[in-house]
């Protein structure tokens, strides 16, 4: 049993801080998530702010390294070290775990442990289930680092089947118009895909060039993601009616040349109707891998943390609400991440 400790919570401060490149442990020489190319750097997952190129050595899930050498070829790191999640590391007297966060494929949280205090470095998380990673696993410490990204009341994603059953019912009204699903190209193309799937949905799925590298690569790490093909070549009869994957938002241009489409966007950020109506969304999806209000506030009742630090995000509204529940609460704003234009969704 694992009761979090202030004295302990205020001790890891002098230990693991904020530098300009990230989020750094002192005593283990290696920075989580660092936004310049270190030496030695800790990954939680693939998304292109919180994996950057050129550091010497990165730890991280096996996944997550195929994902950086997929995405970041050589520049993905020197010396790559797989760490499978559960198993322990300790590197110069810091003992290092990683624990699934049920972001992304391969999302890990960072568990870290030195002179008798522990710090769970989150990364990006959510607390629904998503058939292509293992679940959240929440770690009891004395310092919990969240996100923030939705860290506002008004962020609570409906279920995610109900959006989907949406998707499934406009199919169903206009068989005759493709249906174009705008996503970002790690973890929400392929959730999405398999949330399809798990709804009994099991005609042929079209993807865009830019998608299919990733795709391939779930299915390699036994994600079933059922038939793909690819869009380009594809005869118009075939795309009648079907769904269409692309990456980034509006569809690009060739999504034009398909007559009368349907465009989805899914996204947690299409509950903000103005990002919606940029979009050009007609059928926006809220569909997020990451944390909502509820999600945020929940894990922090659950792990009662001693304090709890925001990495980036809105970082009041949930300050203000940790202090409600007698957690401190300590700002880290770090630079480089998150944001609605990014891969950070
Ligand atoms: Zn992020
Ligand atoms: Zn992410």
């Amino acid at each position: 049993m694992f009761t979090p400790s202030v004295t302990r919570a205020a001790a890891a401060g002098r230990w693991i801080y904020p530098t300009p490149a990230g989020l750094y442990v002192a005593p283990g020489d290696f920075f989580i998530d660092p936004v310049r190319a270190v030496d030695r750097a800790v990954v939680t997952h693939g998304h292109s702010d919180h994996a950057r190129g050129g550091h010497a050595h990165v730890l991280a899930t096996p996944a997550t390294l195929a994902i950086m050498e997929q995405r970041l070829g050589r520049s993905a790191g020197t010396v790559r070290q797989p760490l499978d999640c559960g198993d322990t590391l300790t590197v110069c007297g810091v003992r290092v775990r990683l624990a699934p966060a049920g972001h992304v494929l391969g999302s890990a949280q960072v568990v870290v442990e030195h002179a008798g205090a522990r710090v769970v470095v989150s990364g990006d998380y959510k607390r629904r289930p998503d058939p292509t990673c293992a679940p959240f696993e929440p770690v009891p410490c004395d310092v919990f680092v969240t996100e923030a990204t939705f860290a506002l009341p008004v962020f609570r994603h409906p279920p995610e089947g109900e959006e989907i059953g949406r998707l499934l019912h406009s199919l169903a009204l206009f068989p005759e118009r493709s249906h174009v699903v705008s996503v970002y190209a790690l973890g929400k193309c392929q959730r999405v895909i398999a949330l399809l799937r798990a709804a009994g949905y099991d005609h042929p799925i079209y993807l865009h060039s830019a998608l299919e590298p990733l795709c391939a690569l779930y299915t390699r790490f036994g994600v079933d993601l059922g038939d793909l093909r690819p869009v380009v070549g594809a005869d118009a009869a075939a795309l009648k009616g079907a769904v269409v994957m692309v990456s980034g938002s509006g569809g690009g241009g060739w999504a034009a040349a398909l007559s009368d489409p349907v465009l989805a966007v899914a996204s947690g950020w299409v509950r903000v109707r103005q990002w919606a109506r940029q979009r050009g969304a007609e059928l926006p999806l809220v569909i997020s891998d990451h944390a909502d209000w509820d999600e945020l506030t929940a894990t922090l009742a659950e792990l009662s943390p001693a304090e709890v630090w925001i990495t980036h995000g809105r970082d009041d509204a949930l300050s203000h609400q940790a202090a409600r529940m007698g957690i401190r609460a300590r700002a880290l704003a770090l630079v480089g991440r998150g944001g609605e234009g990014e891969e950070g969704e």
